[in-house]
């Protein structure tokens, strides 16, 4: 029966650390402050903002929120992003996707200043995973490796595949965990044979969309494995993974709910005070 990667657990501790990192702060009299745009009233994305509200007042962090009417013209969009990259009270900026049809979420994302795009979605973010260099990166990878690194699984040299290259997930991990100095294999929904991938597997990322497509008979016994999806069925909640039927072989899982998922808001912000940390530099 393998362990728990336990999120819920590694959020609560990664919680108390930016806690403290938020009262200094405060202690030089800056007062960290999170900015969220959501254009109409998508009811994830109206949860997603609230949820991360919650965390941000726990954690005695700003929250402003902007929620603009769902047929706001991309010029007003654009133009409160410019606002908000000009004001030194705004360290992170977060636009709740997706977005109306009628925008262009590239050139939305685009004009986020990249020291507070705290999502890790302006073109420079994206270039600075691949080439190394100092930037804010997605959270969801972040919680993957996170949740490695934190529950004592080392990386280095490890077999990690990665099934799913999504633009959120999956391809920006590739860049992250090779910086782990794994050997990485990529596989998608054109790769033959996945489960002959995935069985080589020392660390399984599993980041697709679809629900419980790696079974127990994918894996490697004693194997890693990691699950960043997320999908709503009429069961409730359940990841990528297979959970009854691999917990039995893996030596270690995420559950969904309760790992990946529970950490991605915290690092959110701690992407805030990474952002406001290079903002100072600058
Ligand atoms: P996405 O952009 O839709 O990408 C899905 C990927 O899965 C694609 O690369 C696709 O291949 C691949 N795929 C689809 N069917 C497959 C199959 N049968 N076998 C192998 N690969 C297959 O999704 P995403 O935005 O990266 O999200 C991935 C998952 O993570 C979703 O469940 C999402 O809900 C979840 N998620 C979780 C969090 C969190 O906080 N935990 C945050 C964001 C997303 P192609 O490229 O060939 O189409």
């Amino acid at each position: 029966m393998a362990g728990i990667l336990d999120g819920k657990g590694i959020a609560a501790k990664i919680k108390e650390e930016l806690k403290e990192e938020i009262q200094q702060w405060k202690d030089r009299g800056i007062q960290p402050c999170l900015a969220v745009i959501l254009a109409g009233e998508d009811p994830a994305s109206v949860y997603y903002a609230k949820a991360k509200q919650k965390v941000c007042e726990s954690l005695g962090m700003t929250y402003r929120f902007i929620n603009l009417p769902g047929d706001v013209g991309e010029e007003d969009i654009l133009g409160k992003i410019n606002e908000l990259n000009g004001d030194k009270t705004v360290h992170g900026i977060m636009v709740e996707l997706p977005l109306p049809k009628h925008i262009d979420t590239k050139k939305v994302t685009a004009a986020i200043l990249p020291e507070k795009d705290v999502d890790g979605v302006h073109p420079m973010n994206r270039g600075a995973i691949m080439s190394g260099d100092e930037g804010l990166f997605p959270a969801t990878p972040q919680s993957c490796i996170e949740l490695l690194l934190r529950s004592g699984v080392e990386i280095e040299g490890k077999h990690v595949v990665i099934v799913g290259r999504g633009e959120t997930v999956g391809k920006p991990l590739v860049f992250m965990i090779l910086k782990h100095h794994a050997t990485v294999s990529i596989c998608h929904s054109r790769t033959r044979d996945l489960s002959s991938f995935t069985r080589q597997g020392d660390i399984v990322i599993a980041a697709v969309g679809k629900p419980k497509l790696i079974k127990a008979d994918m894996v490697k016994p004693g194997a890693v494995v990691v699950d960043a999806g997320i999908n709503e069925t009429n069961e409730g909640m359940c990841g990528d993974v297979d959970y009854e039927g691999v917990k039995e072989i893996a030596g270690l899982i995420s559950p969904v709910p309760g790992g990946v998922g529970s950490l991605t808001t915290t690092l959110l912000l701690k992407n805030v005070l990474k952002g406001l940390a290079i903002q100072l530099k600058k």
